[in-house]
């Protein structure tokens, strides 16, 4: 591997989008690799979901930008969630989460004082797992820290971080996370595929997601170098793709109508596209994460990608 400290830094920990008007026209950049959607002609504009409650019989949270910035629950977050399922109504997080297999992630919300239970998590990683249960049996090397679990994958896996040399022999590629991916990482990933293309799985689609000092680069963003540079198509799992939704509406009990369940996030192209692609309601909330400092009645005009619902904050 190169020993450049600039190509060996944290791949994660570039500083690509500086604010949510980067990121937002880096998604519309790929827009047509998106599942399409119809919108709601216009939004109702409200500050949280106290009104709501009662419009829905469930209701799904995106994570990042919803309930907590990075590794900080925000403020009144958990509250509400408590008030939602008080009311009687599902709750669901519904998340392009995939560093960490569902009990860690599980208890990282119990930890941020949330009530979820394991079960009414659905995270991108989730979705992956089934996916590859209808994939041919492939020698899969995989994305993630040194030392991480990724048992719960149930195929024959091997962590590219520990075996640095595994990138030509795999026969295709997963990606898990970028925490602790490095540019040199990129490189050898992106001329592995140039010498010969092998499947891509991306197990989160976002491009970023916010932290308590700025956004992250996520495996969406790999994804997308990987169709510029090494000319392969991922597969991604994860909103705004449909797997992820089918998973959460079936989770829920009895017959679900898809217009009464309401998707709530903070990122138009994920969230609200995908949301709507589905057949559910939608809200974009402003005040954290991917839409917060942006000019979102501007964006949601120039993008199309038009919710049911704008709220400060759940
Ligand atoms: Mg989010």
């Amino acid at each position: 591997m190169c020993s450049d400290s600039v190509v060996d830094s944290l791949f994660s920990e570039q500083q690509i989008f500086d604010d949510g008007n980067h990121l937002l026209d880096t998604y519309e950049s790929q827009r047509s690799t998106l599942p399409s959607a119809t919108y709601p002609p216009s939004y109702e504009r409200g500050t949280d979901l106290e009104s709501l409650t009662y419009r829905y019989d469930a209701f799904f949270f995106d994570a990042f930008g919803v309930l907590n910035v990075g590794d900080t629950a925000i403020e009144g977050a958990a509250k509400r969630v408590a008030a939602v399922r008080k009311a009687g109504r599902q709750v669901r997080i519904v998340s392009n989460a995939a560093s960490v297999p569902l009990p860690l992630l599980h208890a990282k919300y119990l930890r941020l004082g949330f009530d979820f239970a394991l079960d009414e998590i659905v995270s991108s990683r989730l979705t992956l797992i089934h996916h590859l249960k209808s994939e041919p049996a492939r020698h899969w090397g995989v994305a993630a820290p040194a030392g991480a679990d990724i048992s719960d994958l149930g195929v024959e896996a091997t962590n590219l971080a520990e075996y640095p040399d595994a990138f030509d022999r795999v026969e295709g590629f997963i990606v898990l996370t970028t925490t602790a991916w490095t540019h040199a990482q990129q490189q050898l990933l992106e001329e592995a595929l140039q010498t010969r293309p092998r499947p891509v799985l991306l197990a989160n689609p976002d491009l970023a997601a916010p932290r308590e000092n700025g956004f992250s680069v996520e495996p969406g963003e790999i994804g997308r170098r990987l169709r510029e540079h090494a000319n392969v198509a991922p597969q991604a799992f994860g909103k705004p793709f449909p797997l992820i939704f089918d998973m959460a509406v079936n989770s829920l009990p009895g017959a679900t109508i898809p217009r009464r369940v309401l998707m709530i996030g903070d990122t138009l192209h994920t969230d609200v596209l995908g949301g709507s692609s589905a057949g559910l309601s939608t809200a974009l909330v402003t005040a954290n994460g991917a839409s917060s400092g942006l000019d979102w009645d501007k964006a949601i005009r120039d993008t199309g990608i038009v919710p049911h619902h704008v709220l400060d904050h759940i």
